[in-house]
Order: C-alpha cells, then sequence, then structure tokens
C-alpha cells in the first residue's frame, strides 16, 4: 500500500492535554498514517472561551509533540484572522496535497455528535475520510440524526484504500481528561502533572495561563 495518509487533529488545545496526544498516536498506529497533523484552531466559532492565544496554544503543542514519531503541529489556522471552518482547511490542504493522499480527519465522540453544526458539514467527506474514537462518558449511540444518515451513507469497518469519503471508528484506552476540567484545576493552583506534559506545563507557570487572575 503506497497512498500516504495523512491524520488532522483540529482542536482548541485549550491547553493541550495527554488526551490529545493519546488520540493521536492511537490513530497513528491504528490507521498507520504517516503523519498527525495537530492543528490548533485560530478564532474558534463554536468556542469563544480560549484562555490563552492562537500562538501561545500553537506553542504549547509544539512542546508537548516534542520529537514523538509521526507528529507535527499545524500552524495554519491560527494564522487565519477570520473564523476558521474545517471544511475550508481541509479543501486548503487537499489543493496542496493532491488527489492521491489519503486524508483521515481525527475526533473524539462529542465532535462527532456535533459534526451536523458544522459548516457545511456533509462537504468534509469530499476532501477527508472521518475517523472517530470514543471519548469517556460520551456515547456513541443515539447519534443525532443527520449524523446517522451520514454514517449510513458513509460508515465503513475499517479504512478504505481511498483518498477521502468514509466514517470510520476507532478504540483507545479511554484518558479521561478535558481542557475544560484542566483549566478549572489549573485556576485553583493546582499543577496537574499526570495530564500534562511537563514542559506544556512549564510554559503556563511562565506565562501566567490559566491562574486565578487570568481565567475568563
Ligand atoms: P474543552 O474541554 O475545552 O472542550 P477538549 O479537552 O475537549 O477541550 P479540544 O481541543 O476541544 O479539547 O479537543 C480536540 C479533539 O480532541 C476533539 O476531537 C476531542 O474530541 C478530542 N479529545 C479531547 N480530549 C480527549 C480525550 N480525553 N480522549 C479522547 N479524545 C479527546
Amino acid at each position: 500500500m503506497s497512498r500516504r495518509r495523512i491524520g488532522l487533529l483540529g482542536g482548541t488545545f485549550d491547553p493541550i492535554h495527554i488526551g490529545h496526544l493519546a488520540l493521536a498516536r492511537a490513530a497513528r498506529d491504528v490507521f498507520r498514517l504517516d503523519e498527525v497533523r495537530l492543528m490548533p484552531t485560530g478564532r474558534s466559532w463554536q468556542k469563544n472561551h480560549a484562555a490563552a492565544s492562537a500562538a501561545q496554544r500553537l506553542a504549547m503543542v509544539d512542546l508537548a509533540i516534542g520529537r514523538q514519531a509521526g507528529l507535527v503541529s499545524d500552524a495554519r489556522e491560527t494564522l487565519r484572522t477570520g473564523a476558521t471552518y474545517t471544511v475550508e482547511t481541509l479543501a486548503e490542504m487537499r489543493a496542496e496535497l493532491g488527489p492521491e493522499p489519503a486524508i483521515v480527519l481525527l475526533m473524539g465522540s462529542d465532535q462527532l455528535r456535533n459534526l451536523a453544526s458544522w459548516h457545511r458539514y456533509q462537504e468534509l467527506l469530499k476532501h477527508a475520510h472521518i475517523a472517530c474514537t470514543q471519548r469517556e462518558r460520551v456515547s456513541l449511540q443515539n447519534l443525532p440524526e443527520p449524523v446517522e444518515a451520514l454514517l449510513a451513507a458513509h460508515g465503513r469497518d475499517s479504512l478504505p484504500d481511498q483518498a477521502a469519503g468514509s466514517i470510520v471508528f476507532f478504540v483507545m484506552p479511554p484518558v479521561p481528561v478535558s481542557a475544560t476540567v484542566l483549566r478549572e484545576r489549573l485556576a485553583r493552583g493546582e499543577r496537574p502533572e499526570e495530564l500534562v506534559p511537563r514542559p506544556v506545563l512549564d510554559y503556563i507557570d511562565s506565562h501566567r495561563l490559566y491562574g486565578p487572575a487570568t481565567e475568563h
């Protein structure tokens, strides 16, 4: 099999934590992805609570990735000034990569449940596959009707040798952490070393992020 496979994990990463990294590594290994791009959102259109700037969230992603095989950051959305839509990012990536490589958009079950609220969500699959994993306490049962319809048309048992167009699921050991809970803990002055890579915690400290005085 020679077709390149590029994974894309978008997120607020406010801040990045071990759940994001575990998802990226699990997808890399399960789907034999040549690389996984972790791509912080710019000004997020769905979440406007971001406590760290786009540049800071990107810096934390780079620190978290370190030299882990196959993981890279993608700065493109942090460099945009307007709203960022995944469908436009995927179209841009497809134009850059050409028709051959598979693009695999990675997400947790919370995002899949929410998919029908994404801008032009039906077009995502023109540019990429979607690969979803269950997140703790966010069920994959009883999905919203538009998502069920998309699954009925595009759901597959395994990733086909095509560039785009399928929805697949993968399993990873649950990592019970969310950035929301992390921000709350950091705002209380805790230092959750088990959930955030050390260089990221050091960055949070030195830039005084998420502390009581800066929490929105
Ligand atoms: P917040 O709590 O602020 O909503 P978050 O922790 O959900 O943040 P995001 O940046 O929104 O983080 O997530 C980016 C992607 O990573 C999403 O697809 C999300 O489903 C996935 N993800 C986040 N946390 C986990 C986790 N613990 N396990 C598996 N996937 C996760």
